[in-house]
């Protein structure tokens, strides 16, 4: 089977390897899609922990396909079933997995950071994996692309449930990314007034395509969003970008009683981010942050998709096959278009 393997930083090799068989326990997955994601491309550039020349690993941690083979023991499944993979998975044992929280047990493994992931024709899913139920069955009005797109889906519901929309709040999302535009589709579907803000008016206006009703925010983003609520600041600001400077300023246009959710972190080079405490104090601000989505998050926002109230197929802007993997990678490298994706 092809496979896009990084052996370290900017060398990914799409190379000929055997179909990994699964063992007792475990099931193989024929990947169809496979989403190219921020964490891919700042892997490859500043390479991985663990991957080296005799380390490869396989990237890709967005990912759906057909179940091809089920190991020996592995019930409540079948082959071609079409399914997702939810990549995070904890120890299982400890309070923090006990409690539904895999995504963030010190032990934490996964799908293409960890363990070959799905820019593959095949993914061996591990026994821990499908008892924990990792691979969740896709809804026939799941497409493939929508399946892989799922995992990034998930990741900001955790900072939407985190942000307490309410109908009618006015929300704030900097960064006009796929993430910072999943962020206004999930404030929509709460019902919320949405801004965008983004320096680039490129992204804030193919934003606006795909969701009409998200207001874009161009020029200075305090004086246009105080105008915009008549002095009163956002209810809940989310940063969907590492920029420190976002930060610090999240907290100035938080409204009294505000949610300013930290999405997007920041290298750490540029930590620790110097915030005016006493506008929490006395706005009254929750401050939160949220990394990766718990299991049933993911499970979740399938629904959403499956059910119709949110569409993320139309993030996909462009469909590359495995041997074009680099390309695609320079793309995303270069912010081009939203979600490049690996079809198969
Ligand atoms: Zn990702
Ligand atoms: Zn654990």
């Amino acid at each position: 089977m092809l496979a896009a393997r990084m052996y370290g930083i900017n060398d990914v090799r799409v190379e000929d390897v055997p179909i990994p068989k699964p063992s007792a326990g475990e099931l193989l997955v024929k990947v169809k899609s496979a989403a190219i994601c921020g964490t891919d491309v700042r892997m490859i550039k500043n390479g991985a922990k663990g991957i080296d020349e005799n380390h490869p690993l396989v990237l890709g941690h967005e990912f759906s396909g057909i179940i091809e083979e089920l190991g020996e023991g592995v019930t409540g499944y079948k082959v071609g079933q079409r399914v997702a993979i939810a990549p995070n998975m904890g120890c299982g044992i400890c309070d923090t997995c006990v409690a539904g929280n895999g995504h963030l047990c010190p032990d934490y493994r996964a799908f293409g950071i960890s363990l070959d992931g799905g820019f593959a024709e095949y993914c061996l899913i591990t026994s821990d994996a499908v008892r924990s139920g990792n691979v969740c069955v896709l809804d026939d009005a799941v497409s493939f692309d929508s399946g892989a797109i799922n995992e990034p889906l998930s990741c900001v519901c955790n900072g939407f449930e985190h942000a307490d929309i309410h109908p009618g709040d006015k929300v704030l999302v900097v960064g006009a990314g796929p993430i910072g535009i999943m962020h206004c589709a999930l404030a929509l579907m709460a019902g919320a007034v949405v801004y965008l803000n983004d320096l680039s008016a490129e992204r804030l206006s193919d934003a606006k395509k795909l969701y009409p009703k998200i207001n874009t925010i161009e020029g200075d983003l305090k004086t246009e969003l105080l105008k915009e609520t008549n002095g009163y600041g956002a209810d809940a600001i989310i940063t969907a970008c590492p920029v420190p400077q976002v930060q610090s300023l999240a907290v100035e246009l938080a409204a009294l009683g505000g949610r300013v959710i930290m999405f997007g972190g920041i290298p750490a080079d540029k930590t620790p981010v110097g915030i005016n405490t006493n506008l929490i104090h006395y706005k009254q601000l929750i401050i939160s942050g949220t990394t990766r989505a718990s299991l049933i998050q993911y499970r979740k926002t399938l629904n959403y998709i499956s059910s119709g109230v949110l569409d993320v197929e139309s993030l996909v802007s462009k469909r590359f096959k495995i041997a074009d993997f680099n390309e695609a990678v320079e793309l995303a490298t270069k912010a081009v278009g939203l979600k490049n994706v690996i079809v198969f």
